[in-house]
Formats: structure tokens, sequence, C-alpha cells
């Protein structure tokens, strides 16, 4: 079967589209909200409930779905990636939601992101004090109570945490455990609403980069959700002990835990957009000076710069088509797990070299203020940390291709 790399003709409409509004409504505010970080970015946020949300323009033809997602999210963070992240959407708690819940449930929660109102947020709580990269280890609870379950425990580090836990139509998907003793398979996922009595919004964080975007401290002291707003199947079964074949007792941590599945590749394409950023300003700083690639000639007259520029491209596009790769795979329905670590991975990586790599090649200004690139290269480092860091998606990408369980290989 012959493989295709070119995307169709649709999502060349989108990108052109949404390179548009990144170029239009987010770089004139991007210094601005990195430098007011804890500010709601107004401009941004008003105009894209009012004019963003709708669909790209389409032909008739194929689409791509979660491609043509990817190449959105790459092209408004080529715009701004801090204010990618403080759209007003479901966002990771949306993905959630959709990947576990009940078509009732989807209705349910996601019906405001849909209408006339207010802007709204989603978001996804599941990393705490003591639990990160071992999702397993989380100390939250959730203890049922009549048609309740009452949530007690701290979540940190939560993106659109502050929108979504105070601006009402919002809500925080907060992963919490039904049984201590009964480990992975304890845990379950519940919708929060905003505004939901004992969710308390302790602080956002100060950051190295993606200043725009919210990274919220939520406490859960004695919050109460109904019973329906369980995502998924509330039974526990105590089987599990991690061990190879102890795999229908984990199905609903394993149900949970492959929402990355579909947004590790958008994460990919986040990295790329910031990374492509980078290399397209460079290129134009030293194309102004008179210094161009010449990729004809041969390799021993290459001056250091084409070869670092050269590399940054390969870099680049080796991420793209990986990222691509995984969400085509989505697309078509075919199990995506490896693909999508291989792509975040990749791409995590390669925007912290790229966007470093921009500021070296344009000497002290690229170190300055007065230019974004010293910014993308803040913004850069986060993409190796969140939806798994650089080493997890190198564990679960060495695990698919031995075939070792977890527990095998940690
Ligand atoms: C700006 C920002 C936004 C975030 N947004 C969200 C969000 O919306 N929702 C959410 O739930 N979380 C969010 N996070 C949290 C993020 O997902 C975690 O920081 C990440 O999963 C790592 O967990 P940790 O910080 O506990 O680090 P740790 O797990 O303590 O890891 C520390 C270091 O050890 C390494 N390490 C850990 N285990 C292994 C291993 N087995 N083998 C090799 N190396 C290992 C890690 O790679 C890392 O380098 C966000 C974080 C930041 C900084």
């Amino acid at each position: 079967m012959p493989i295709s790399f070119e995307p169709t003709e649709n999502t060349r409409l989108a990108r052109e589209h949404f390179r548009k509004i990144a170029q239009e409504q987010m770089r004139p505010v991007s210094r601005k909200y990195d430098e007011q970080e804890h500010d709601l970015p107004r401009e941004w946020v008003d105009w894209y409930w009012k004019n963003g949300r709708g669909a790209a323009p389409r032909v008739d033809g194929p689409a791509d779905g979660m491609v043509q997602v990817c190449v959105q999210a790459e092209e408004l963070c080529w715009g701004d990636a801090g204010l990618y992240l403080r759209t007003p959407s479901a966002a990771l708690g949306g993905a959630a939601v959709a990947a576990a819940g009940t078509p009732e449930q989807k209705e349910r929660f996601l019906a405001s992101f849909r209408s006339d109102g207010h802007p709204v947020w989603g978001a996804m709580a599941i990393t705490e004090p003591s639990a990160g990269s071992d999702a397993a280890a989380i100390q939250t609870t959730a203890t049922a109570d009549g048609d309740e379950y009452v949530l007690n425990g701290t979540k940190i580090f939560c993106t659109a945490g502050e929108g979504a836990s105070q601006v009402e139509g919002g809500f925080v998907v907060v992963w919490a455990t039904l049984d201590k003793s009964a480990g992975r398979a304890g845990i379950k996922s519940f919708v929060v609403p905003a505004g939901t009595p004992g969710m308390k919004l302790v602080g956002c964080e100060k950051k190295l980069g993606i200043r725009a975007s919210d990274t919220a401290t939520l406490v859960f002291e004695d919050c109460r959700v109904p019973k329906e707003n369980l995502l998924g199947s509330a039974e526990v079964k105590k089987r599990d002990a991690g061990a190879k074949g102890g795999k229908s007792s984990t199905k609903g941590f394993k149900g949970a835990m492959a929402t990355f599945d579909a947004t590790r590749p958008i994460v990919a394409a986040m990295a790329v957009g910031v990374g492509q950023a980078a290399l397209d300003y460079v290129v134009e700083a030293l194309a102004a000076e008179g210094v161009t690639v010449r990729y004809d000639a041969p390799p021993e007259q290459l001056t250091a710069v084409e070869r670092d520029l050269m590399r940054m491209e390969a870099e680049l596009q080796a991420a793209r088509l990986l990222t691509w790769r995984a969400a085509a795979m989505m697309n078509r329905g075919q199990a995506n797990n490896l693909e999508a670590s291989m792509a975040k991975a990749k791409a995590g990586l390669a925007v912290t070299e790229i966007t470093q790599k921009a500021v070296e090649l344009l000497g002290p200004p690229g170190y300055s203020c007065r230019h974004l690139v010293e910014k993308w290269m803040r913004d850069a480092k986060i993409n190796d940390i969140y939806e798994g860091t650089q080493q997890i998606n190198q564990l679960i990408v060495a695990r698919r291709i031995l075939d070792y369980p977890s527990s095998m290989l940690r």
C-alpha cells in the first residue's frame, strides 16, 4: 500500500487558518502575558471565544481528525504556547470525558463549551506532592457516601486549574482512589464542576515558561460530587498486584491512562510549533545578514551555521512526522501507545535543543527580551515534562518494543 506523507487539502487549509490566527491574535500579546504572568489574557480569551471556536474552512474530501487537531496545536503554539494553554476549551479534562465518559456525561459536561455563554475551561488534576510520574501512587481519596463521593487531597501543577475550578460551566477531572489497598485498580477519575464547595484554589505557580498558562494548586476538603460524576466503572477489582497477566483488574486505570495516547501527540505538536517559531525566526534573521543554507553544496563546503540549521530542520521534521503518525493511527482506531510516546519523547527533546540553538545562533540579541526567541527557549522545556516526562516516555517505548509489563521495567 502506498504511504502518503502529504496532509489532506482540509489539513492544509486548517494550517493556513490557524497560522493567521496565531500571527494576528497571539503574537501581538505574547510578550505582554509572559510578563503579566497571572493576568487573564483578555484579548486572546475573548477573541477566541467569539471568533476562534468555529471549525477551520473545509473542502469536500477526507477529514484528518486527529492530524488536524495536531496541526491546530502546532500552529497556535507557533503563535504562543502559553496562550494556547489558556484558550477557553475543555482541554485535557475534555479528553478524559471523551475517553471514559458515557454519552450522558459527555453531553452534561461539554455542553457549556459549545454554548454562547461566557468562556469556560476544563482541566485534569492527576499530579500530587508525592505522585507525578508514578500516577499509581495517588493519595487523594474518594469515599462513597449515599448518592455522592467525597474527595479529599491536594493536586498540584494543574494546567488551566484556575479557570476550570473557578469559572461557572467549567470542570476539573480529578484522579482519586476509592480503595488504597487495591493499588492501581482503586484509582478512578471524577468530574468536579467549577465552584463545587470543598474545591479550593490555593494559588498559581510562578514559572520558567508558558507563563500565560494558569498552573494551579487545588485542595479538596470534603468535596462532594454526585455519583454520576465518576467516569467509567465504579467497580474495584482487588486482584491487581501489578504483575504480568493481571490485566482485567487494572482496566479502569489503564483506561484512564489511555487518555494519554490522545493527548501526547497533541503535546508533541505543541512542541513542534514552538520549535518552528524559533527556527523560522533564526532563518529569517540570518538571511537578513546574508547567511542562507546551501542545500546543494557538498558536505565539506558547508559552514557550521548551515549544518546547525539543517540539523534543526531535520529534527523538527522527524518530530512532526512521528506526531502525525501517532495522530493518524488514532484516527484509524489503531493502538498508538508506542507511537504517541515516541512522538512526545522526540518532540520534547527536539524543541529544547532547537530553541537553545536558536538563542545561540542569534548571539546576544537571542538572549535579549527584545525578541521572543529567549521566551520560546523557556516555553520549550515544559514539553519534556508534562504528559509524561522524557524519561517516562522512553520507558514506555522500551516496554512496548520489548513487550515488558510496567512491573518488570520501571
Ligand atoms: C507547567 C506544568 C503544567 C502541568 N500540568 C499538569 C496538569 O494539567 N495535570 C497534571 O496532573 N499534572 C500536570 N503537571 C505535572 C506533570 O505532569 C509532572 O510534573 C510530571 O508528570 C512529572 O512528575 P513529577 O513532577 O512528580 O516528577 P517525578 O516523577 O518526581 O520525576 C522527577 C524526575 O525523575 C524522573 N523519573 C521519574 N521516574 C522515573 C523512572 N522510573 N525512570 C527514569 N526516570 C524517572 C522524571 O523523568 C523526572 O526527570 C504539570 C507540570 C508542570 C511543570
